[in-house]
């Protein structure tokens, strides 16, 4: 008989999104002509289209997959093109962080290395997550047997958590520009992180995907703008929310040549090696045409094309945070982030507010109890809408509550 992995019965209902569509289904079945205005502002997934610069270096690049001198088999190391891997690297340099190409793998996105870097660590590791949180760490880690702890991200701390130094963490997994809060770790605060990971020898996972929406200089870009970080931080990149590639597939993992632990032996391990290992025998690289696709953002008119993108969503996040702001509802985010996260008036819970918007004014948003213990009594609304229907959905909103 097949042994099964028994800690699978150990994860939490993957509740959220499918009682959102059960709510949604049966509003709409009970009031059809209603159920026709609705507003979705839930989904964290983008609406622009790519680029042109990306869509026409994909389509080139198919092109050379088609003729026999051009063709491209397996890629050598799958960790991605050198072409890609500088691009990334000059990338980080414009933003003051030093990333060698040789550190820098290409992905097919930052939920898979979010997920799989697990697979290099240990049993027995106290493992640390913020709460609330994108529920990938969480997931992930139970998947292997590992139990977590929170670090409560709270009204009072602005959604950022900080270190607390009477727990030992052996890996802590950090999100900013964060989803579901929006919030964002400053210097100062990245700074206590990275030295509470070197005193304690831990690493931190660094989830950097809404790194393109920081729109203030003072917030770091990577956690490697921060000294000391190279010794004790993964970064996990994507370009799913910089450059629209949800549905392209494309990221990339940062492990610093100088990222070394002491195994059981007390030998050093350099932790890309084995990441290297794990990714060789599990990973078989980026398709040709979507890294050729990737690498055109990061050129100056890719950079140019996707930041009208961006401004665009970011355009949104200003209307939903300045409706928040006349109706004096508190909030994280919207700044640094496509993300509002509010706190639900009248102390309504998460779902009860979520109820109410959906059938008052059908506008569908997210109850932030989905991401965490702390994110009840919270709820979130993203800016990847229209600005025609995120407008209308913030118009109907001030009715509801003005
Ligand atoms: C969207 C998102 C990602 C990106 O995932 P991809 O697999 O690259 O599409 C990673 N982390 C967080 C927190 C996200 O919200």
């Amino acid at each position: 008989m097949a042994k099964l992995n028994e800690n699978f019965s150990r994860l939490k209902k993957n509740y959220l999104f499918i009682e959102i569509a059960k709510r949604i289904k049966a509003y709409s079945e009970a009031h059809p002509e209603e159920a026709k205005k609705l507003i979705r502002m839930g989904i964290g997934d983008v609406t622009r289209p790519l680029a042109p610069v990306v869509v026409e270096a994909m389509q080139k690049a198919c092109a050379e997959m088609g003729v026999r001198e051009t063709f491209r088999g397996y890629e050598d190391s799958g960790a991605g093109y050198d072409f890609l891997k500088d691009a990334v690297s000059n990338y980080y340099k414009s933003f003051g962080a030093d990333v060698a190409p040789d550190e820098i793998r290409i992905s097919d996105g930052a939920k898979s290395d979010c997920g799989n870097i697990i697979d290099i660590f240990g049993s027995g590791n106290i493992v640390l997550v913020t709460d609330p949180a994108y529920p990938v760490y969480v997931d992930s880690n139970i998947m292997n047997g590992n139990d977590v702890i929170y670090a409560d991200s709270t009204e009072e701390n602005g959604f950022a958590a900080m270190p607390d130094k009477s727990v030992k963490a052996d890996l802590i997994y950090l999100c900013s520009p964060n989803n579901p809060t929006g919030s964002v770790y400053n210097k100062a605060q990245l700074k206590e992180w990275v030295d509470y990971a070197l005193e304690n020898n831990a690493v931190i996972i660094y989830d950097a995907a809404y790194e393109a929406f920081i729109t203030e200089d003072e917030i770091p870009r990577s956690i490697f703008c921060i000294e000391g970080a190279k010794k004790c931080a993964i970064e996990i990149c994507s370009l799913s929310k910089t450059a629209g590639f949800t549905g392209t597939r494309c990221g990339y993992t940062v492990i610093p040549n100088e990222l070394i632990q002491k195994d059981s032996a007390g030998n050093d391990v350099k932790l890309a090696d084995i990441w290297a290992r794990r990714q060789g025998s599990k990973f078989n690289g980026v398709s040709y045409p979507v890294q050729r696709g990737a690498e055109a953002v990061f050129s100056p008119e890719g950079q140019k094309q996707c930041k009208e993108n961006i401004a665009y969503y970011q355009e949104n996040a200003r209307v939903i945070a300045s409706t928040c702001d006349e109706l004096g509802i508190k909030y994280t985010g919207g700044v640094n982030s496509p993300y509002i996260w509010l706190k639900c008036p009248n102390g309504l819970d998460s779902w009860a507010f979520f109820d109410k918007l959906l059938t008052e004014i059908q506008v569908v948003g997210t109850p932030g109890a989905g991401f965490g213990k702390n994110g009840d009594g919270w709820f979130r609304l993203t800016a990847f809408g229209t600005h025609e229907a995120t407008r209308e959905a913030m118009e109907r909103l001030k009715g509801l509550l003005k």
